[in-house]
């Protein structure tokens, strides 16, 4: 059975409150950052980067081909002995330098990547580059410090760091992978995803900015094929990948018996589990927080819901009310809470599932709301009556869409959590403590957040188990991937 309700009847007028890109310094089009230069690509192309919410080209950039990925390997591996040869303190000072510069220019930087990724000017301003800032400022402050970080071992960078994220958090993946590896004095070749390249390429920016030694970070946008080409080239030590499983396997096959160091930060089912003790408003919150942030374009989102069976109607009641109540539009403006769906192959992924959903027998709910005419748009949509073996309980849907699941006991909560092939987060609601260490230690998830969801923070260690990957990125933990102890 499935249904497709009317949103709520409340309404709420709001003028239109549009950010200026006005301020915003792009380039018509886009070399490849190579040596502390923007250079053409030598057997790349070159693509526009289309915005998601205007189907219209934002900038030009150059895809880098596979001689074009020799090349960055070859500047990458001539700057390391020199950048590891520079004191922590000292690589520190460049490190805090490129934070500076972030927040120097913050406006500009969320302003282009809602422009280019469809995310809600709200959050890239509020959460995507402040956290960007804030995670080369964590890092640096390690730079001169690392013995402490690693358990007073001694530590050796590992040398040459290919670095590929993915185009939910561009900016923000790009610095939980730059800043550790360049405080720990590796030299790093980061691929940006096809579809989100600009804020990456403003960093390069920001990286001649900060008087960077040439070849410390190149910034090579590319499809699949350079992803893939940069992770089978000679003269790399370390691979750090952000994205879906299946690449994320197939990097790891490659990679098998090569010796090059590996972390993989993949996809999720994360469970959100409300408990009938808790503050249930407070929870509904962080339930539209967990699945609707960033139009669930994140690995960590609280996609699966299990709510206790006694409050699972109240819950549910009072999460529609709220959905009803999402602003879905331009990402510019700054009352919208959902943006455009990063790209039209993952709006195809999103109805293809929903769909998928329905066939199978879940009852899907989505709010009628109006959708710009150009674009990629999905509304906020809730399935109930979900059984754990539907595809919509299985699979990363990776869009805003939240699966519900009720469950009687903690023992049952902790089971359904748990089922799952994933191991990347979760999310516990209760009013008592003991019952939040009992059950967040009994679930297979690499971050437990309790009674509120997706709150990251540069000294906090997020990865996964199981699918999710391994490896962890933040805090002294993420100092660990890129070093060699002695
Ligand atoms: P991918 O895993 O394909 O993309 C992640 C990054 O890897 C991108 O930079 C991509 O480049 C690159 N890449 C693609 N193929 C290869 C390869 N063979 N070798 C090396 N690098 C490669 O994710 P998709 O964009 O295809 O999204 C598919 C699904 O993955 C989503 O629906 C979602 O479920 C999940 N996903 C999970 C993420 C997470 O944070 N866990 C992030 C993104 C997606 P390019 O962009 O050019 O393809």
């Amino acid at each position: 059975m499935s249904t497709q309700e009317t949103r709520t009847r409340i309404v709420w007028d709001y003028a239109p409150a549009p950010e200026s890109p006005d301020h915003v310094r792009l380039r018509d089009s886009y070399g490849l950052f190579v040596n502390g230069e923007f250079a053409d690509p030598k057997d790349g192309t070159r693509v526009p980067s289309i915005s998601p919410s205007t189907e219209e080209p934002v900038a030009e950039v150059a895809f880098a081909g596979p001689e074009d990925v020799r090349g960055a390997i070859a500047a990458a591996r001539a700057a390391q002995p020199g950048w590891a040869a520079l004191s922590g303190l000292e690589r520190g000072k460049y490190l805090f330098r490129v934070a500076r510069l972030i927040q120097e220019r913050a406006r500009e930087m969320a302003v282009v990547e809602s422009m280019d990724g469809g995310k809600p000017i709200r959050e890239s301003r509020d959460v995507d580059v402040p956290l960007a800032a804030a995670h080369f400022f964590h890092y640096a402050g390690w730079a001169d410090k690392l013995s402490y970080g690693l358990a007073g071992r001694e530590a050796a960078p590992l040398g040459v760091a290919a670095q590929i994220v993915p185009w939910n958090f561009p900016l923000l993946m790009a610095a939980w992978k730059l800043a550790p590896a360049l405080a720990c004095g590796n030299t790093a070749v980061l691929k940006p995803a096809e579809t989100t390249p600009l804020s990456a390429l403003l960093l390069a920016e920001i990286c001649q900015e900060a008087e960077l030694p040439p070849g410390v970070v190149q910034v090579l946008p590319g499809d699949g094929a350079t992803g893939a080409a940069l992770v089978r080239a000679d003269g790399i030590d370390k691979v750090a990948f952000t994205g879906s499983t299946a690449v994320g396997k197939d990097i790891q096959a490659a990679l098998a018996g090569t010796g090059t160091s590996l972390t993989l930060e993949l996809g999720g089912k994360s469970a959100n589990v409300v408990f009938e003790d808790a503050a249930l408003d407070q929870a509904v919150e962080g339930i539209v927080n967990g699945i609707f942030f960033n139009q669930g374009h994140v690995c960590c989102a609280g996609s699966r819901l299990l709510i206790q069976e006694s409050v699972a109607d109240v819950v549910i009641g009072k999460l529609w009310e709220r959905m009803g109540r999402l602003r879905v539009g331009d990402p510019l403006d700054k009352n919208t809470d959902v943006g455009a769906i990063n790209s039209a192959e993952q709006l195809e992924r999103i109805e293809a599932l929903v769909a998928a959903g329905e066939e199978e027998g879940a009852l899907r709910r989505t709010v009628a709301c109006e959708l710009p005419e150009r674009g990629w748009w999905f509304a906020p949509t809730i399935f109930t009556e979900v059984a754990p073996a539907h595809r919509i309980a299985v699979e990363e849907i990776f869009g805003p869409v939240v699966s519900v699941m009720t469950f009687r006991t903690q023992a049952e909560a902790i089971e359904k959590a748990n089922n799952s092939t994933y191991g990347l987060a979760a999310g516990i609601w209760t009013d008592k403590g003991s019952k939040a260490f009992e059950v967040a230690s009994a679930l297979e998830a690499g971050v437990v957040w309790q009674n509120t969801y997706n709150k990251f923070d540069p000294t906090a260690a997020f990865g996964g188990y199981k699918e999710s990957g391994f490896g962890r990125e933040g805090g002294p933990a993420g100092l660990r991937p890129y070093v060699r102890l002695s």
